[in-house]
C-alpha cells in the first residue's frame, strides 16, 4: 500500500474512487483492480478503525451438505419480517459461495466447521480463528492491497462531501482538497457510534449516508438500527452470537433462563431491555474455541469460568442507508454505495446473524463491476475552489439523547426533539421513525406496538421531500 502526498493523491488520475477501508471498500477495490482499473482509498482512519476488524461471529454462506441458497434466503427473509427486497435476497444467497471461494483466494482461512448461529436454520457460518474473523478478512485483504500496485490507499484523510457536478457525482471534498474521479464509492461503513451505547467504533458516524444526502442521493430505512442483545455492560463490547450458537445461557439476577438464546436478536434484546439486565453464562461451552474473546472479558475484570457476565443490549448495525440497486448504484450517477452504509433491502426490517459481512463481499464486487461498466463522466470537472462541505459534530449529549429518544424502545415524544438534533443523520433516524407508525423488527414503537401488513414498504428520504413507502422487488 503505497500512501502519496497530498497533491500526488490529488493529481493522479483514477478510474475508481473507493471512501472507506473496511471489508466492503477494500472488496470493491481488489474487484476493481483485479479488472485493470486504478483504484484510490481513501480512508479517515487506519484498517482497525473499522468495523469490519472488530466483526467476531463470521460469515455466512449456505455450503454445508444439509443447506441450500433456498433455506438461507428462507431465514434472512423470515428475520427481515417482511421487508427484505426479494432480489437483493436472492443475488446475496446465490454469490455466497463463490465469494467464500474469493476470499480465500485472497489469503483468508476459516476454520473446519461451520457455526449455527441466531436465525440460522442450518450450520452454515464460517469462522476464522475462533472470534478474529473480521480481522483475520481485513488482514487478509489489506495484504492484497498493499501489493497491487493499480490500488492506491490515502489513509488518515477524512472525506467530509462529494463534489456534485453537472446533476452528477464527479468524486469528493477530502480534508486536504477535492479529488475528482468518474466513479466514486462510498463504503464508510454505519452510524452505531450515534448511540451512547454501541459495539462499534467511535467513528462509525454515519458520515457517507450524511453526504450522500446532503449532495442528492435517497437515503432509506434509519428507523432501522440493530441493537445487539448481548454487549458486555462495562464497556460495550460485543459478546458474540457465536457464544450463544456454542451453548452460551441468558440468565437473570435468581440465574434462570427467561428467553431462547437463538431467537433473532430483537427478540432477545427486548427480553434482556425488560429485564434491565442480565448474565451471559459461558461456564457450559468449550471456551478454548474463543481464546481472544475470553482474554477480552479477563481484561475487562470478569472471570468467565467461575461466574455470568453481566451483558447490556447496544446499538449495532445500521440496516438502512444510501439506496442502492443490486450493483451498488445510487439515485446519483456517479455515486455507488456498498456495505453497512448502503441500503439495499436485503436486511429488511431485522438483519440475520453474519449476513452484513457477506453483504460487503456480495455487493462490494458488485459495485466495483458496476462502476468500471457505466457511463465515464464525459466532462472535466472545473476546478473546486467554490466546493465546500458541512460536517456535523457530534458530542456526548447527542450520543445520549439518540440513546433516550431513538433507542431499542422509541416512541413520538422520545423522537421528536431529536428532529432539531444538530447534525444531520440523527435527525433523519427521527424522521425515519417518525414517519413509521407500527413496530416492525428492530423498530419498536411504544405507541404503536403492533406490525400493520400496510406497511411492508422501505421509508425512503430525498431532500426537500416529505418521507416516502416504497416497495422494492
Ligand atoms: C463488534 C462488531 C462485531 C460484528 N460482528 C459481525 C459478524 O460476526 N458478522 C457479520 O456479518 N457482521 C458483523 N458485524 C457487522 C459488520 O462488521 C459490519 O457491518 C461490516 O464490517 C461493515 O463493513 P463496511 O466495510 O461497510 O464498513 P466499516 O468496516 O465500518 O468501514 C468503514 C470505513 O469507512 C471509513 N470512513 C468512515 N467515514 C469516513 C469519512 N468521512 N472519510 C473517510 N473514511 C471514512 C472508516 O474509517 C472505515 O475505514 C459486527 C460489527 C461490530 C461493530
Amino acid at each position: 500500500m503505497t500512501t502519496p502526498t497530498v497533491n500526488e493523491s490529488r493529481e493522479k488520475r483514477v478510474d475508481l474512487l473507493v471512501v472507506g477501508s473496511g471489508i466492503a471498500g477494500l472488496v470493491t477495490a481488489l474487484t476493481a483492480a483485479e479488472h485493470g482499473a486504478d483504484v484510490m482509498v481513501v480512508s479517515k482512519g487506519t484498517l482497525s478503525s473499522s468495523a469490519s476488524y472488530h466483526a467476531q461471529g463470521g460469515i455466512a454462506a449456505a455450503c454445508g451438505d444439509d443447506d441450500s441458497p433456498d433455506l438461507h434466503a428462507a431465514d434472512t427473509i423470515d428475520a427481515g419480517r417482511g421487508l427484505c427486497r426479494p432480489s437483493a435476497v436472492e443475488t446475496l444467497v446465490t454469490e455466497a459461495p463463490a465469494r467464500i471461494d474469493d476470499l480465500q483466494a485472497w489469503g483468508v482461512r476459516f476454520g473446519p466447521e461451520l457455526g449455527l448461529e441466531g436465525g440460522h436454520s442450518r450450520s452454515r457460518v464460517f469462522h476464522s480463528r475462533g472470534a478474529e474473523t473480521g480481522r483475520e478478512i481485513e488482514l487478509a485483504l489489506a495484504r492484497q492491497v498493499r501489493a497491487d500496485s493499480r490500488i492506491t490507499v490515502v489513509e488518515n484523510e477524512r472525506v467530509l462531501g462529494l463534489w456534485r457536478e453537472r446533476g452528477r457525482c464527479a468524486g469528493i471534498i477530502a480534508e486536504r482538497g477535492p479529488i475528482s474521479s468518474p466513479a466514486t464509492l462510498l463504503a464508510t461503513g454505519g452510524a452505531g457510534a450515534l448511540w451512547s451505547r454501541t459495539t462499534n467504533p467511535r467513528g462509525a458516524l454515519g458520515e457517507g449516508i450524511a453526504m450522500a444526502y446532503r449532495a442528492g442521493a435517497a437515503v432509506a430505512d434509519l428507523e432501522f438500527m440493530q441493537f445487539h442483545p448481548t454487549a458486555l455492560s462495562a464497556n460495550g463490547m460485543l459478546l458474540s452470537e457465536a457464544l450463544r450458537g456454542a451453548g452460551a445461557l441468558l440468565l437473570d439476577t435468581s440465574g434462570e433462563r427467561f428467553t431462547d438464546e437463538l431467537a433473532p436478536r430483537d427478540i432477545v434484546a427486548r427480553a434482556i431491555a425488560a429485564r434491565g439486565s442480565a448474565l451471559l453464562d459461558l461456564r457450559p461451552i468449550d471456551r478454548g474455541r474463543f481464546p481472544a474473546l475470553i482474554d477480552r472479558i479477563r481484561e475487562a475484570g470478569f472471570d468467565p469460568d467461575i461466574e455470568p457476565v453481566p451483558v447490556a443490549p447496544a446499538a449495532h448495525y445500521t440496516l438502512g442507508g444510501i439506496v442502492t440497486d443490486l450493483d451498488g448504484r445510487s439515485t446519483l450517477p456517479g455515486l455507488y454505495a456498498a456495505g453497512e452504509c448502503a441500503c439495499t433491502g436485503v436486511h429488511g426490517a431485522n438483519r440475520l446473524a453474519s449476513n452484513s459481512l457477506l453483504e460487503c463481499v456480495v455487493f462490494g464486487r458488485r459495485a466495483a463491476l458496476a462502476a468500471l461498466a457505466d457511463a465515464p463522466l464525459g466532462f472535466d470537472p472545473e476546478p473546486a475552489e467554490a466546493l465546500s462541505a458541512e460536517v456535523d459534530r457530534v458530542d456526548r449529549k447527542l450520543r445520549e439523547q439518540m440513546w433516550l429518544g431513538a433507542g431499542l424502545v422509541r416512541d413520538a415524544a422520545g423522537l421528536e426533539p431529536l428532529c432539531k438534533a444538530p447534525a444531520l443523520v440523527p435527525r433523519l433516524v427521527a424522521e425515519c421513525a417518525l414517519h413509521r407508525h407500527e413496530s416492525r423488527g428492530v423498530h419498536f414503537r411504544a405507541d404503536f406496538p403492533i406490525e400493520e401488513p400496510e406497511l411492508a414498504a422501505h421509508t425512503v428520504l430525498r431532500q426537500g421531500q416529505e418521507p416516502l413507502f416504497e416497495r422494492w422487488s
